[in-house]
């Protein structure tokens, strides 16, 4: 996959390709000195125009002088290009043949003859590609080479390729050394690959089956087509599984972009809340998404190739700009996994136009720049988990706010009924476990009705606040202060026993008095009441708080502006 993301972008600079590349004029490459990287640039290129050609009919028209310079390392010819020779000089200067391994085209190139030519005369031939079962000469991630012993003397390779696929043929001589050292290379970079996207799957399905977060599912799905992707394009596939299933081979890279974009986006639309945040853009990726999905399974049915592989790079392409590009949506929300995501899909983009860049010849043809696709797409993955994870914190964070919300008093800040019924219950348990006492306080304002009905409801607000505030002040930490109803306040007091309740709701009816409120010029005072118990035998917290209401109204039916504390001689009643 990004390895044809990179040859969709190839796509769009190659109107500018023509004028500017350099040719190397075709010279023979030395054997025994084999210049490391593919030797596009030492080749002549034909196509051909309408029949097929024999060998020998193509050496002819490559001595009359109709084949074109190489321009790049990588010859790249794009989709549904025509059969197309190369032909290479070699000499070997040595009296003894000597072995090389030649790599021919990609995994993906369905027709690849090689031929060995030695003045005029065909010293061996051989027959690769994908569209022959059994998967011959197919080396994972290298592409598909032949051992060949190059005789001594002048010599050359004609290199016959078709493809409806992108016709990319890293046509490379290679010394057997060399062939082995990057063969050991690529192996280790799979596992490498598949390694990290197992482990990362693997991870991430125990997320989502954990957390049940949709956006950890999506994420494990697009990175399990990620890796089924790279399974297939690199070659494994059909290695290994499938070499001889050449229907499932010709079909498979291309329904796995399109299966892998199309993951991607519904990734992208959980992740970033495309229904919310972009409606319109998620319509529109939609309707794409399902186009390109009925125009694939037209191609396949009417067998067409090269329409197939146009539409999944095209697709491709779609898919790599839009998953950039929707970053964008984040900017207004300021999110730090936004900023992530933003940086990943942008990683994942730069490492297609590096690696496109390197096989147009544009930059230095090195392991790196022509990987970097790859690289910039692990990088995304990577990023995409951090930015997953930091989103799920905030979420957690958000909803851990919601609750604490829920719990609270807004006018006030203290505790509502729910929030305080909440936080009493363990300390209830505990006081009931360990046999501590435990008292309360229910504390209402006096004539507050009245307050209300001369001052204002606004005032009612401001003195409700204040009476909070010096409760939420006065009480140690460990204590419950709650608005329990209007101008009604309850006061839970763990290893407090009665005597010294008592003593605080005095305090607070003093302090409460004292407030020094105004309505305009005029102070106004306030005044409360309020009843006090301790938890005794056997009660529940329900019983302590009527137990308290009750007191509550003794104090008010005696006068008000007074605290009324149970009789410890007397049990509660309920
Ligand atoms: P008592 O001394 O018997 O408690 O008389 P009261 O007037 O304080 O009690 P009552 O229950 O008759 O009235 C309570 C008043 O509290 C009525 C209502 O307007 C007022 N109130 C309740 N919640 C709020 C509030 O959030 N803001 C304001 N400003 N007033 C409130
Ligand atoms: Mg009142
Ligand atoms: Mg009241």
């Amino acid at each position: 996959m990004p390895r044809h993301l990179a040859s969709c972008l190839y796509l769009l600079l190659l109107c500018l390709q023509l004028g500017l590349a350099q040719g190397v004029r075709a010279q023979a490459l030395q054997v025994d000195a084999l210049p490391l990287g593919p030797a596009g640039r030492y080749s002549q290129v034909l196509q051909e125009a309408d029949a097929p050609l024999t060998v020998e009919q193509a050496i002819s028209r490559f001595q009359q002088g109709f084949g074109q310079p190489g321009h790049q390392p990588i010859l790249n010819f794009g989709i549904g290009s025509r059969p197309t020779w190369l032909q290479l000089q070699l000499f070997n200067p040595s009296a003894a043949p000597i072995p090389v391994q030649v790599v021919t085209g990609t995994t993906w190139v369905d027709h690849l003859q090689l031929s060995l030519v030695q003045s005029g005369q065909r010293l061996g031939q051989w027959q690769l590609g994908d569209a022959l079962p059994g998967a011959a000469g197919l080396i994972p991630g290298i592409g598909y080479v032949v051992p060949v012993l190059i005789p001594s003397g002048h010599s050359q390779l004609y290199l016959r390729a078709q493809s409806p696929d992108p016709l990319v043929l890293p046509f490379e001589v290679m010394a057997e050394s060399t062939f082995l050292a990057r063969d050991r290379e690529y192996k280790f970079v799979y596992g490498l690959i598949y390694g990290f996207l197992l482990s990362l799957i693997v991870y991430n399905s125990m997320l989502f089956i954990g957390l049940r977060e949709r956006s950890y599912l999506y994420y494990s799905i697009y990175l399990s087509l990620f890796a089924l992707l790279n399974f297939a394009y690199s070659g494994h596939g059909f290695a290994w599984v499938w070499m001889d299933n050449t229907g499932l081979q010709s079909h498979i890279i291309l329904i796995g972009m399109l299966l892998f974009g199309a993951a991607g986006l519904l990734f992208a639309s959980s992740f970033l809340a495309l229904a919310e945040h972009a409606p319109k853009a998620l319509r529109l990726l939609k309707a794409t998404a399902a186009l390109s999905v009925i125009a694939l399974v037209i191609s396949l049915l009417l067998h067409q190739p090269v329409a197939e592989a146009l539409i999944a790079f095209t697709f491709g392409l779609i898919f790599t700009v839009s998953m950039a590009l929707l970053g964008l949506t984040t900017l207004r929300q300021r999110q730090v996994a936004g900023r992530y995501y933003r940086i990943a899909t942008l990683c994942g983009m730069l490492g297609a136009v590096i690696s496109t860049l390197t096989v147009w010849g544009a930059l230095p043809f090195t392991g790196w720049n022509y990987g970097a696709v790859k690289i910039g797409i692990i990088l995304q993955a990577t990023l995409l988990a951090l930015a997953l994870s930091l989103k799920v914190r905030q979420q957690q964070a958000e909803k851990l706010l919601a609750e604490r919300l829920a719990e609270c008093d807004p006018l006030t800040a203290l505790l509502n009924r729910r929030g305080f019924n909440q936080q009493a219950a363990p300390l209830w348990s505990t006081s009931l476990r360990n046999q501590r006492p435990l008292s309360l306080i229910m504390l209402d304002l006096d004539h507050f009705k009245g307050l209300n009905d001369q001052y204002g409801h606004d005032f009612g607000d401001q003195a409700l606040q204040a009476v909070a505030s010096l409760l939420a002040g006065s009480c140690r930490a460990g204590d419950l202060s709650a608005r329990w109803g209007g101008e009604e306040f309850l006061l839970l007091l763990p290893e407090t026993a009665l005597g010294e309740a008592h003593a605080l709701a005095e305090r607070l009816r003093q302090a409460i008095q004292a407030i020094a409120l105004r309505a305009g010029e005029q102070p106004v005072n306030l005044s409360c009441s309020c009843g006090v118990v301790q938890r005794t035998e056997q009660e529940q917290l329900e019983h302590l708080i009527n137990h308290a209401d009750r007191l509550l109204y003794a104090a008010k039916q005696s006068g008000r502006n007074r605290v009324v504390a149970a009789d410890p001689a007397q049990p509660a009643c309920t």
